[in-house]
C-alpha cells in the first residue's frame, strides 16, 4: 500500500482550528495532498476541551453534568460516522473534485486571500442550506436526527454525528466547485465542522455583540431544543447571519429542553442510526395515494395530511420544563466495566484511523470488525438487552485473539494487565451467555 504523507498541525493551530481562528496564510495549499487531516488530528483537542468542560461544569453545579450512557453513545456515533473513510474518500470531496475537473468555469488562485474568504463564506452558506434541508425533508432528517437524539447538551453531543448524512451534504457545496480549487474547499469544509464542536456547551451563556454574527452556544442550544419556539431554528454553521437573512433565527428565551420531540429511549447505536428508515417506510405504505406518499418522504418530519409543509407546531408534545432524560439504572461496577472497555476501544480506533495507510488490509479488516462488534455489544450492555452477554463474550474473545496474533499492540507496561482484564471479561461472560440462551429457549417453550 502507498505511504501517505501526513501534514501535522502545531499545538497552537490545533487549538485555534477549533474556533476557526486560522489565517489564510497558514491554511492555503497548492494541492489536495498537502491539506492536513485537521479533523482526524483534532482528537486530543476534543478530549482536552471535554475534560475542561467536565471539571468546570462540576465546579459550577456541584454534580457531574454528563451521564456515562449518553456520553458513550455520542462518542460511539462519532466513531461510526468516520469509519467509511477507511474505504473511500468522503463523498463531499469526491463529488467536488469531479465537478471541478469537468465543469469548472474559472480557476481562482489557491494562494489568494480572496479565494480563501470566498470559500469560507461559500462553505458556510452551503452548510446553512444543507442543514435546513436535512431538517425540512423527512428522508434526509432520517440521517440527521442522530445528531439531535441526545437529551443532554455538552461537548460530547457535538461528536454525535450520523454515518448516513454525507450522502446528502455533498450537493450543497458543488456551486463552489465551479471556481474554487478543491485544496481550498478541503480546508474550509473541515474548519466548518470543527468550529461546531465548542458551541455544544451550556457553560458559555452570552457572548455580547458576537451573538449578532457568529453561531454561538446560545444560538445552537436553541437549535437542539424541542420546545415549540426552538423547532426548525438556527441552522447556521460558523455564522448566524444566514438565519437572520433567511428568516429562521430565534434567540434563546425559555429554558431549552433538549432532544427529539419524541425521545427514542435507547443507547444502542444501530437503533439510533437507522431506526428512522423502517418508520419512514411504514408511514410511506400507510399513506393514502401517491401525493401523500411523496409528501411523507419529501415534506417535513412533522407533516401529516392536511397540514402545512413543515407540520403544525401545536402537534408536538407539550413541554413542562420538568422533562427527565432517559437514564435507566445500571450498576456502578458495570459502568466502570463499560468505561474501561470503551477506553481500550478508543485506543484501537484512534490507531486504526491514523495509521490505516501503513496497516495490512487484514489488520484493517480485523480492527474494523472489532470496532463494529464493540459498538454493538457495549450498546447492548448499556441498554441491558437480552442477548448482551453473548455479544460481549464474542467481542472479548475476538479482542484476545487480536492481541495474541499481534494485530493490536499496547504500551508495553499495560500489555499484561490489559490482556488479563480482557481474559477475565471473556471468562465472566461465557456462563452468562449460556444462561441467557437457556432462558431464551425456556421462554420459547
Ligand atoms: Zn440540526
Ligand atoms: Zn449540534
Amino acid at each position: 500500500m502507498e505511504r501517505v504523507e501526513v501534514t501535522n498541525v502545531t499545538v497552537s493551530q490545533g487549538v485555534r482550528m477549533l474556533f476557526s481562528l486560522i489565517t489564510p496564510n497558514e491554511s492555503s495549499f497548492a494541492t489536495l495532498e498537502e491539506v492536513p487531516e485537521y479533523v482526524n488530528q483534532a482528537t486530543p483537542y476534543f478530549v482536552g476541551l471535554i475534560l475542561l468542560e467536565m471539571v468546570l461544569g462540576w465546579l459550577k453545579t456541584d454534580r457531574p453534568h454528563i451521564k456515562i450512557n449518553d456520553f458513550i453513545m455520542s462518542l460511539q456515533a462519532g466513531m461510526m460516522s468516520r469509519l467509511p473513510q477507511l474505504v473511500m474518500r468522503s463523498l463531499e470531496l469526491s463529488a467536488y473534485i469531479y465537478v471541478w475537473n469537468n465543469f469548472r468555469m474559472l480557476e481562482l488562485p489557491w494562494d489568494s486571500a480572496w479565494t480563501w474568504w470566498l470559500a469560507f463564506f461559500g462553505v458556510d452558506m452551503g452548510y446553512y442550506w444543507f442543514h435546513r434541508f436535512v431538517h425540512e425533508i423527512n428522508v434526509l432528517w432520517a440521517a440527521h436526527q442522530v445528531h439531535h437524539s441526545s437529551e443532554y447538551y455538552n461537548l460530547s453531543t457535538a461528536l454525535r454525528q450520523s454515518v448516513a448524512q454525507q450522502f446528502s451534504s455533498w450537493v450543497f457545496y458543488l456551486p463552489l466547485a465551479l471556481v474554487v480549487p478543491p485544496s481550498v474547499f478541503a480546508v474550509h469544509v473541515q474548519f466548518n465542522l470543527l468550529y461546531q464542536f465548542w458551541i455544544h456547551t451550556e457553560l458559555v451563556k452570552d457572548l455580547g455583540p458576537l451573538e449578532w454574527i457568529l453561531n454561538t452556544p446560545s444560538h445552537h442550544r436553541v437549535h437542539h431544543g424541542r420546545n415549540p419556539y426552538c423547532i426548525d431554528k438556527n441552522y447556521g454553521g460558523i455564522l448566524i447571519i444566514w438565519d437572520r437573512m433567511f428568516g429562521t433565527f430565534a434567540p434563546e428565551s425559555d429554558k431549552v429542553i433538549y432532544g427529539l420531540t419524541h425521545p427514542i429511549n435507547t443507547f444502542e447505536i444501530w437503533t439510533v442510526e437507522f431506526r428512522y428508515y423502517p418508520y419512514l417506510w411504514q408511514r410511506f405504505w400507510e399513506a393514502d395515494g401517491i401525493s401523500n406518499k411523496l409528501s411523507v418522504i419529501f415534506k417535513g418530519p412533522g407533516w401529516t395530511p392536511g397540514k402545512p409543509r413543515l407540520g403544525d407546531i401545536a402537534d408536538i408534545p407539550e413541554i413542562t420544563g420538568e422533562e427527565k432524560p432517559y437514564d435507566p439504572a445500571w450498576s456502578p461496577v458495570m459502568q466502570v466495566y463499560v468505561v474501561l472497555h470503551f477506553l481500550l476501544l478508543l485506543g484501537v480506533y484512534e490507531n486504526l484511523l491514523t495509521n490505516q495507510a501503513i496497516f495490512s488490509e487484514m489488520s484493517v479488516l480485523l480492527m474494523t470488525t472489532y470496532v463494529l462488534l464493540s459498538l454493538t455489544a457495549l450498546g447492548f450492555l448499556i441498554d441491558q438487552r437480552a442477548n448482551a452477554a453473548m455479544w460481549e463474550m464474542l467481542r472479548c474473545f475476538l479482542l484476545m485473539a487480536l492481541y495474541r496474533f499481534g494485530y493490536i499492540r499496547h504500551l508495553e507496561l499495560l500489555a499484561l494487565p490489559i490482556e488479563v482484564f480482557v481474559l477475565i471479561s471473556a471468562i465472566y461472560w461465557t456462563p452468562q451467555s449460556v444462561n441467557q440462551q437457556i432462558n431464551k429457549v425456556k421462554k420459547q417453550n
